[in-house]
């Protein structure tokens, strides 16, 4: 017989936004369940962040959450569900002074809070814990908080495979627990999606190898609707060359605002003027215009010579870059990095993504009883995230799913014994399949490649239709492969789960980018060059059957003079 769990709020993932959830509704009384495919508190985005999060707390300068508003909406290129992207930035300084109140160590200078100016906002509004912390900071902050709630259960390395429907709602989830191997069931009244992004898909990425997009597959078995999927953010400045050990590949972003890096091609010329956007020494080019900007430069054959772009800070003395990079300087050194020398070689990587879970203002699924936060929420960011803006995102929609979650829960405890049946049924059937063919962890692989290749940030109707063919091809695969028969931590059991929910996630990105013929944001046709003002809709996908269907949706507006001032 199954383990048989009950809580009031079930919290799937536990990363910032998890976290922040799992605080918020044990607050209220509630009995959560906080539980994660890998160590609560310890995987995930948020851990590996590393600098801004974006507030208008007006430290630095005068301020206003109306004008980071206002900067949301912008770089989100007329997608962004406005009602939605308002609680981030209205809620954002609330949650920073809450997480100082609870020791994070927000960097200062003098008597206030530091705030680096990000590309894409209008002002200084990013705080951060140097160096390079931020994310170990505010996981570490969280996981404290965590600690001090009863109602609080943690559980680790449990993979949720499924979430349980039954008269019309979810009402908790199955879950294979990797340690014992054993699969499980959880009732609960309120589940709460905190699986964050889905970068993983993608073999150039800045991800864990957590971040595969469960959260998307399992909202969408479950009746749930997808918003904007086609829109994955590529960091236009992951480190290329040469090899970095131990660090962080997209580490340079923050010194480059805090130090004016120069950005060259192959001939070591500026060139992002070329793009609409001159640098002026101030990097102020949004993340889909410098990704653009590379891959049209390395195209053209002004590329570094690993194909991507020169990143140099030798015209900044060298006291400047050590008081910049701190304790950064040394280890830098040991992977040979002189930077008074030498230039570095950056390209885009896959990064986070905008699309998501579509929710109301609650953060309430369309089915209920599910709600979703942090990265796993779509829309409010639009086709195209400010630098900032997804730290905050976990912050400011983990609080309020928890407490909407909580809400919600005041009602019978559901019994899911029954429906739960058929689902663990098939954790265990496909347990121990010895299986033919290519492994999971192999597949895995290849459809990163499918995704780099053809579903990357510049498509076509050509490249796109191939992806979704293999994607249908390891689709067909997907039953006959070997799941392994380690009776713990069996890892090619996990990769299976993991590649069930990425065929089904890439076959949405693929679908939703092969409809929107034009170029918006992080969404980049070559075969339709240039926005169309005739899309300016949201994507909306949900599951019929085995099938994807797609249609539009009005992106939710807000009336202008309720957040533009001067
Ligand atoms: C290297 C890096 C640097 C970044 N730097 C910044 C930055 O400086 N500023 C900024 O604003 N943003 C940054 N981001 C983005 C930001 O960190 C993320 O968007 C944010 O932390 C997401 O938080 P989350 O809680 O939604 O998801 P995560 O922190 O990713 O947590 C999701 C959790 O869900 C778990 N999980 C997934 N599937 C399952 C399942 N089936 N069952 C159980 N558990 C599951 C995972 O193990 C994971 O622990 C960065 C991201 C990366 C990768």
């Amino acid at each position: 017989m199954a383990q048989y769990l009950q809580t009031d709020v079930l919290i799937v993932g536990a990363g910032g936004a998890g976290m922040y959830a799992a605080i918020a509704a044990a607050e209220t009384g509630a009995n959560v369940l906080l539980l994660d495919k890998s160590i609560v508190g310890r995987s995930g985005a948020t851990i590996m962040a590393q600098m801004t999060v974006a507030a208008a707390v007006g430290e630095e300068e005068p301020d206003d959450w109306r004008f980071h508003l206002r900067d949301t909406i912008a770089a989100g290129r007329d997608l962004v569900d406005e009602p939605l992207a308002r609680i981030l930035c209205q809620t954002a300084p609330e949650r920073i002074w809450e997480m100082e109140e609870w020791g994070v160590g927000w960097a200062r200078s003098g008597n206030h809070l530091t705030q680096a100016h990000a590309p894409g906002h209008d002002r200084k509004r990013c705080v951060y814990v140097d160096f390079l912390n931020t994310g170990p900071a505010t996981s570490r902050t969280l996981r404290n908080q965590v600690r001090k709630y009863d109602n609080i259960r943690r559980v680790s390395d449990l993979i949720v495979t499924d979430l349980v429907t039954q008269d019309d709602r979810v009402a908790g989830a199955v879950a294979l627990h990797l340690e014992s191997g054993q699969a499980l069931s959880i009732a609960a009244k309120a589940t709460v999606i905190a699986t964050g992004g889905l970068t993983g898909m993608y073999n150039r990425n800045s991800a864990s190898a957590n971040m595969g997009g469960d959260g998307f597959a399992l909202g969408l078995r479950a009746g749930a609707e997808l918003i904007d999927m086609e829109f994955v953010q590529f960091f236009p400045i992951g480190h290329l060359a040469p090899r970095l050990i131990g660090m962080d590949p997209i580490m340079w972003d923050p010194f480059r605002y805090k130090l004016g890096g120069r950005l060259l091609n192959g001939n070591l010329e500026e060139f992002t003027q070329n793009y609409g956007t001159p640098e002026d020494g101030k990097y102020v080019v949004t993340r889909d215009t410098a990704t653009y900007a590379i891959f049209k430069e390395v195209e053209a054959g002004r590329g570094s010579p690993h194909g991507g772009a020169w990143l140099s800070f030798e015209h900044i003395a060298e006291a400047d870059l050590r008081a910049a990079f701190g304790p950064v300087i040394d280890r830098l050194a040991k992977n040979g990095i002189d930077l008074t020398k030498m230039a570095i070689e950056v390209a885009p990587i896959a990064h986070y993504h905008m699309g998501g879970l579509r929710t109301d203002d609650s953060l309430a699924c369309n089915v209920p009883g599910l709600f979703a936060t942090g990265e796993a929420v779509g829309g409010a960011n639009g086709a195209n995230r400010l630098s900032g803006n997804a730290i905050t995102e976990a912050f400011v929609f983990g609080e309020l799913a928890g407490r909407s979650a909580a809400a919600f829960s005041g009602q019978a405890m559901p019994d899911i014994r029954e429906a739960a049946k058929p689902l663990l049924a098939m954790i265990e059937a496909t347990a121990n399949r010895p299986g033919d063919g290519m492994t999971p962890t192999a597949a895995i692989a290849k459809l990163q490649g499918i995704m780099q290749r053809n579903v990357g940030p510049f498509r076509t109707r050509a490249g796109l239709q191939r992806a979704l063919e293999d994607l249908s091809e390891l689709a067909v695969a997907l039953p006959h492969m070997p799941t392994g028969s380690a009776p713990t931590f069996n890892q090619q059991l996990a990769d299976w789960f993991g590649l069930r929910n990425m065929v089904l996630v890439a076959k949405t990105i693929a679908t939703a980018a092969l409809a929107r013929t034009e170029s918006r944001g992080a969404h980049q046709r070559e075969d339709y060059p240039g926005l169309d003002e005739d899309w300016a809709n949201n994507q909306i996908i949900r599951l019929e059957g085995d099938e994807i269907e797609l249609s539009r949706g009005e992106v939710r507006r807000l009336a202008k003079e309720e957040f533009v001032h001067e």
